[in-house]
């Protein structure tokens, strides 16, 4: 058995040194005779694991004491709609629309009040960030939300709006935990975890303290952070294995890597190796203006969509998968989120020069 590069969009590669403890640990977690599936989340066992899941999270990415960290169902999607129901306490809110999720989670805003697109990069396909210094925001708008990483056109901010008085809400569900952020710079931050974190099925919110308190009277209670994070996340029985291989990632993070500045250095190598060699040649075509470039979600399209389809198709079977690109932009897309080995993108590298040798 031969375990192949996944270059998915998410879910996504897991590390291998996570996937191992959690194969050890399957059978019976630490002396509890039971998997982690199995046990009750009130156990003494479970609310340790939450603990120190969430403790390992305030210490990797830094987050400062006036901040709650919550773990929540329902994926990136259903903090779209959380977001306004919770934090738009002026009736109005402005968005930066930079990809798809930006538009989902604006028009879902929508129907909850009035929201203002501060800025777009629609016309040019999104393939770059507007620029922040002559963007205007609503002075009484009740946040400003951005996606930080456009997953699927594959941007990336490199700054974000500071607007005294109106708190930033940002998505990072695609860059989270692929280096440092200054947390103090957001009200919220999200981010579904199934594409540096964990397995599907959980979103994880990191919530300004002052923020709280405001819900719509009518928010559904599985979506009021502050019902949530009054309980700790255990308003009802949480997504247990998700914070379990969660707490193992962060484990990775702290003691295998060294910390999320470790960790951008080695995203850095990485992505500069693949737009090194994008920038090398003309065969094969990456979008994004240069300064916008995202380490985790490489975009690129080769001369023709029949091209595009047999790169694929041999990629796929030299043991390069999900490389396809998203329907919205085309061509192909090698997605190289933390856990995503150098060699893997040597390899693809080479696997593109050799294709193009063929083909080209
Ligand atoms: C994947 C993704 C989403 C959607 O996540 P779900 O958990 O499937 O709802 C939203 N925003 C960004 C930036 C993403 O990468």
């Amino acid at each position: 058995m031969a375990r192949v590069y996944n270059f998915s969009a998410g879910p996504s590669m897991l590390p291998e040194a996570v996937l191992r403890t959690a194969q050890a640990e399957l059978m019976e977690y630490g002396s509890s005779g039971q998997s982690v599936m199995e046990m009750s989340h009130r156990s003494p066992v479970f609310e340790a694991i939450i603990q120190e899941t969430e403790a390992s999270i305030r210490r990797v990415l830094n987050v400062p004491a006036n901040y709650k960290i919550g773990f929540f169902q329902g994926g990136a999607h259903q903090q779209f709609s959380m977001v306004p129901l919770n934090f738009m306490t002026t009736g109005k809110a402005d968005y930066m629309v930079t990809g798809n999720f930006s538009g989902v989670a604006a028009k879902e805003a929508a129907k909850y009040g009035d929201i203002r697109i501060a800025a777009s990069s629609e016309d040019r396909n999104f393939t770059y960030i507007p620029d922040i210094a002559s963007t205007e925001f609503r002075p009484d708008a009740s946040y400003i939300h951005i996606c930080h990483n456009n997953t699927i056109f594959g941007s990336v901010f490199n700054e974000v709006p500071q607007v005294d008085g109106v708190p930033l809400i940002a998505d990072m569900s695609s860059n989270i935990m692929s280096r440092p952020v200054d947390v103090d710079k957001y009200g919220v931050i999200y981010f579904g975890v199934q594409k540096n974190i964990a397995p599907a099925g959980m979103a994880i919110a990191i919530v300004r303290e002052d923020l709280l308190g405001h819900a719509d009277p009518k928010t559904p209670i599985m979506m009021d952070y502050t019902k949530l994070l009054a309980k700790d996340s255990m308003l009802n029985t949480p997504n247990c294995w998700c914070i379990y291989m969660t707490g193992l990632v962060m484990k990775w993070l702290e003691q295998d890597i060294g910390g999320l500045e470790n960790m951008q250095k080695l995203n850095e190598a990485k992505a500069k190796v693949l737009y090194d060699y994008l920038d090398s040649q003309d065969f094969f075509h990456n979008p994004v203006e240069k300064p916008y470039r995202s380490l985790m979600n490489v975009t690129f399209t080769s001369p023709s969509k029949e091209m595009d389809k047999l790169f694929c198709e041999q990629a796929a079977k030299a043991g390069f998968v999900n490389l396809k690109g998203h329907r919205l932009v085309g061509g192909m897309r090698a997605s190289i989120y933390n856990a995503m080995p150098a060699a893997g993108v040597d390899a693809l590298v080479d696997f593109m020069k050799e294709f193009v040798r063929t083909n080209g």
